[in-house]
């Protein structure tokens, strides 16, 4: 099972994708995650990486396609994979046909623009472990902290309210085109309502998956 998690930015996508990983047995592939683990490297790359996340700006396809076409090759994709965040324009999508990537179900998580705001500003990230909270939908035990490691909780810089709003501009002119390309597809296109709760949610997904 390869599937994809469509959506805006901070409609739960990471959140979900942690947990149908360990449902499903699948290897969850962020390239959010990607880029950050770039960002925090050294080098050229780095800091050219850094930029775009910085200002809410994609990375460019030249930097990020030909490294997610590698990660789907690796061994743990072989029984099935999870995009989240890519694809995230036309050009991705056109370029996943192009390297025979087969997907067999895209997941449409779809939520209002006031919600995502209200979300994102409430989000709050385990850096080194990708895990993510929200101060009043999802909140850690201890507030502040990771819930398995104990450690310090961060506000992503790219969760700025300029930035969100950045981000939301990026997805409707560039990402929100993507939902009509695999409408048209051949492959279970499933729309699910992401203002519900966490494990509702959840219970949603699970249920497209195992029909
Ligand atoms: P995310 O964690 O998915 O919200 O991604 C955070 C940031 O990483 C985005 O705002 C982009 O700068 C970059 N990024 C993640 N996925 C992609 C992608 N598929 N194409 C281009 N940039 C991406």
């Amino acid at each position: 099972m390869n599937l994809i998690l469509l959506g805006m930015p901070g409609a739960g996508k990471g959140t979900q994708a942690e947990i149908i990983q360990k449902d499903f047995d699948i290897a969850n592939i962020s390239t959010g995650a990607m880029m950050r683990e770039v960002s925090r490297s050294e080098g050229e790359l780095a800091e050219k990486v850094q930029t775009y996340l910085s200002s809410g700006t994609l990375v460019p396809n030249d930097i990020i396609v030909e490294m997610l076409v590698q990660r789907i090759g690796q061994d743990d994709c072989r029984k099935g994979f999870l995009l989240d965040g890519f694809p995230r324009n036309l050009d991705q999508g056109k370029a996943l046909d192009s390297a025979n990537v087969s997907i067999d179900l895209v997941l449409y998580l779809s939520i209002s623009e006031d919600e995502i705001i209200n979300r994102m500003s409430g989000r709050r990230v385990h850096l080194s472990s990708g895990r993510s909270y929200h101060v009043i939908h999802n909140p850690p035990q201890k507030e502040g902290f990771d819930d398995i490691t104990g450690e310090a909780l961060i506000q992503r810089e790219d969760d700025a309210p300029e930035v969100i709003k950045k981000r939301l501009d990026v997805y409707f002119s560039e990402t929100e085109p993507l939902l009509d390309f695999y409408r048209n597809k051949n492959l279970k296109f499933i729309e699910i309502d992401a203002s519900k709760s966490l494990d509702e949610v959840t219970e949603s997904i699970r249920q497209s998956i195992s029909n």
